[in-house]
């Protein structure tokens, strides 16, 4: 019988603080997103998502960190070039719509828009008439 007040004990003094942790806890998950770039999943990590709330930051990531980063070195080589004033040759990595393979295009592939490696795309341009 003396066990039974001590539960009650307990009780009452968590219910002071009932409800409060609520609010104040937001919990993430590790989740799932579709790299716009490759076209693969990664995770974004409940860290990086807190990081992300604590920033206030609204814009999930679209990029897996190798695509991110690669984008970023894509724009700091233009920016290089811009301040230069010279003309850089560029070199994207991309995935073949018609073979799947990782190649490289020397220009920047708009989204949506399906790039084909050169062996592919000279085939669709013969297919098409206009043979050079
Ligand atoms: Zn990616
Ligand atoms: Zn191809």
């Amino acid at each position: 019988m003396s066990a039974m007040s001590q539960v009650q004990a307990v009780e009452i003094s968590s219910s002071q603080t009932n409800g409060e942790w609520d609010q104040v806890e937001i919990e993430f998950q590790d989740r799932s997103i579709l790299c716009v770039d490759c076209g693969q999943d990664f995770i974004w990590t409940a860290g990086e998502q807190l990081f992300f709330h604590d920033k206030g930051l609204r814009n999930e990531p679209k990029r897996c960190k190798p695509c991110k980063q690669a984008k970023n070195e894509r724009l700091a080589a233009i920016a290089a070039a811009q301040a230069t004033g010279m003309r850089q040759r560029i070199e994207v990595t991309v995935l073949c719509a018609q073979c799947g393979q990782q190649t490289t295009v020397p220009f920047y592939p708009s989204q949506g828009r399906p790039v084909f490696c050169r062996s592919c795309f000279l085939v669709n341009r013969n297919a098409d008439g206009h043979d050079s």
